[in-house]
């Protein structure tokens, strides 16, 4: 999709450091980092957030989360813990209009959220 900047990063278009890559998902870290490890997982595909899955993408999602723990080992964080978040629209944050999970880890977070 034009002028999205994680389709750009996944196209090469647009630099990122790349974590992880297959056929149906891209990670690289977060261009400002809340914590030792930042890393977001999108699908390649566009889908703008969480509001816009249908029943097709749900073998899509749960390989996000299976690259999420396979990430998380890669990086180190696996066994001390981490985070995953996935913000949609005003009231969760959302500022990227790709649908992306945040993997946080390398240091305690904060609790409870909200
Ligand atoms: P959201 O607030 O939508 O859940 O998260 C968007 C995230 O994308 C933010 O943490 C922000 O720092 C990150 N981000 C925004 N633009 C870029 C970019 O061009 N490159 C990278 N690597 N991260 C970005
Ligand atoms: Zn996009």
């Amino acid at each position: 999709m034009r002028d999205c900047v994680f389709c750009k990063i996944i196209a090469g278009e647009s630099p990122a450091k790349i974590v992880f890559r297959d056929e149906q998902v891209t990670a690289f870290y977060d261009i400002h980092p809340v914590s030792p490890v930042h890393i977001l997982i999108t699908p390649n595909r566009h889908i703008a957030s969480v509001n816009q899955l249908t029943e097709e993408d749900e073998a899509l999602m749960g390989h996000l989360f299976t690259t999420a723990k396979r990430i998380a080992a890669q990086e180190g964080v696996a066994e001390s813990g981490y985070r995953l978040i996935v913000n949609t629209n005003a009231h969760g944050g959302q500022t990227v209009f790709h649908l992306h999970m945040h993997l946080l880890g390398g240091s305690r977070m904060k609790y409870p959220m909200g």
